[in-house]
C-alpha cells in the first residue's frame, strides 16, 4: 500500500468503509486469531516532568491532586489481576527518571513476579528513560513497553509539545529504538483527530510504524482537556463522532499493513462511545486494558475529558468488560499472554540475519 492508497482508505465512507472494516477483521481472525487479551492497567502514579500540551496531567496542570500509589495498594491491584486470571500488567505513570523512581518501578516488577510466580506478564508505559533504566526494568521482569510517538511529523509533534530539550521528538525516537535493542516487545501509537493533524500525516503515521516495525500498537482519539493549552484550539478540531470513526479506520488500515501485530483498543474510544472499545475489537484490535487503577486515583488521572469508569472497581470492571467482548463476537484469552506474534517472527528473522 503507498501513501494516497491509505489516505484514500482513511478517509474511507459508507460501503467503502464498510469493506475496509470487514477486510481488516477478516485479517486479524486469520493471523492473530479471535481471542481478546486483557492487560490490566494500573495508573500508579500521575506525577509528570512533561508539559505535553494535550494532556490533563501535564506538570502545569495545577488542578491535579498529585499521588503516588502505595506498593500495597498497587500489588493489591496485581493480585486481582491475577487471581482473576488476567495474565498481563500494564503499570502506566506520568514521565519521570529519578534514581527514586527507577528503583521503585524495580522492586515494583520483582514484587509482582514474586507474588504471582513469575505468572504475570508485565507491560511498562512510563515515558522515556536511559538505555540503562529500559535494561534494569527488563531484567526485573517487563517484557513489553509502550511510548507512543504521539506524531510521527515532527513539525506537529512541536505543536502539541513546548519546543524544548525535556519534550524532544528525537529522543522519543531514540527511546523507541533503546526499547527495541534491550529486547522488549516495542508498542507505540498516536493520538487521532489532533488539531494541525493531516490525514497525510495520519498516513505517515502508519508507514512510521511499519518502518521502525512495531510489535504492537495503541491509538486513540484525542480529546480535548480544558484545563491544557491546545484546549485554544478546539475550534480546528473534526465533531467527535469523525474522530472516532477516522480511528476506527487507522485501525484497519493498520492491521492491513501489520497484519501479525496486537493492537489495542484505547479506553479513549470509550470516551466518545459507550462500546467504543467493543467496536474497535470488532474491527482491528485484539487487546483491551481494563482499568485496575484503585478507586480513590482515578478522578486524579484524567489525561482528557470523559474518561470512563471513574467509579467503577476493578470487579464491577471485569464484569461489564466480560459481557461486552462477548457481545463483540469475541472470546478472552484468560490466563494467557498474549504475546505479539509479531514479536517472534521478527526476533527469529533478526537471528537468521546474524548467522
Ligand atoms: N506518560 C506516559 C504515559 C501516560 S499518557 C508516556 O509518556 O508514555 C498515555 C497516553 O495518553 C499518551 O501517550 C497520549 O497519547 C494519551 N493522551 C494524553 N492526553 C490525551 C488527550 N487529551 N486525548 C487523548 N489521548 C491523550
Amino acid at each position: 500500500m503507498d501513501k494516497q492508497e491509505i489516505i484514500r482508505l482513511l478517509k474511507a465512507k459508507g460501503e467503502d468503509r464498510t469493506q475496509l472494516l470487514k477486510r481488516s477483521r477478516d485479517v486479524k481472525e486469520k493471523e492473530v486469531g479471535r481471542k481478546v487479551y486483557f492487560r490490566g492497567l494500573i495508573e500508579f502514579s500521575n506525577i509528570c516532568s512533561k508539559d505535553c500540551l494535550y494532556c490533563g496531567i501535564r506538570k502545569s496542570n495545577e488542578k491535579v491532586v498529585r499521588y503516588n500509589a502505595t506498593d500495597k495498594e498497587i500489588l493489591e491491584a496485581c493480585r486481582f489481576a491475577w487471581e482473576n486470571r488476567f495474565a498481563s500488567l500494564v503499570l502506566q505513570s506520568g514521565e519521570i527518571s529519578s534514581p527514586m523512581f527507577v528503583k521503585r518501578v524495580d522492586n515494583l516488577l520483582k514484587k509482582i513476579k514474586q507474588l504471582s510466580n513469575n505468572e504475570l506478564g508485565i507491560t511498562l508505559s512510563c515515558g522515556e528513560q536511559t538505555r540503562e533504566t529500559y535494561l534494569r526494568w527488563f531484567e526485573s521482569g517487563a517484557h513489553r513497553f509502550l511510548l507512543r510517538i504521539e506524531s510521527s511529523n515532527p513539525e506537529l509533534y512541536y505543536k502539541i509539545h513546548p519546543n524544548n530539550k525535556t519534550h524532544s521528538f528525537e529522543k522519543r525516537i531514540e527511546a523507541l529504538h533503546f526499547l527495541k535493542e534491550t529486547g522488549y516487545q516495542v508498542g507505540t501509537g498516536v493520538m487521532v483527530g489532533l488539531p494541525f493533524q493531516t490525514y497525510e500525516d495520519l498516513a505517515n503515521d502508519l508507514l512510521f510504524f511499519k518502518k521502525i516495525d512495531i510489535d504492537m500498537c495503541g491509538m486513540g482519539p484525542y480529546i480535548e482537556h480544558e484545563d491544557t493549552p491546545l484546549y485554544e484550539y478546539r475550534n480546528l478540531l473534526m465533531p467527535k463522532q469523525e474522530r472516532f470513526n477516522l480511528t476506527l479506520n487507522m485501525i484497519a488500515v493498520l492491521r492491513l499493513l501489520m497484519p501479525d501485530i496486537n493492537i489495542a483498543a484505547a479506553t479513549a474510544l470509550q470516551a466518545i462511545d459507550p462500546v467504543g472499545r467493543e467496536k474497535a475489537l470488532a474491527v482491528g484490535a485484539n487487546i483491551i486494558m481494563p482499568n485496575l487503577t484503585p478507586c480513590n486515583y482515578r478522578k486524579e488521572y484524567q489525561l482528557y475529558e470523559d474518561k470512563p469508569c471513574l467509579d467503577e472497581d476493578a470487579e464491577l470492571c471485569r464484569n461489564c468488560l466480560e459481557a461486552r467482548i462477548e457481545l463483540a463476537g469475541s472470546e478472552i484469552g484468560y490466563e494467557e499472554w498474549g504475546d505479539s506474534k509479531h514479536f517472534f517472527k521478527r526476533v527469529a528473522s533478526e537471528k537468521l540475519l546474524k548467522l
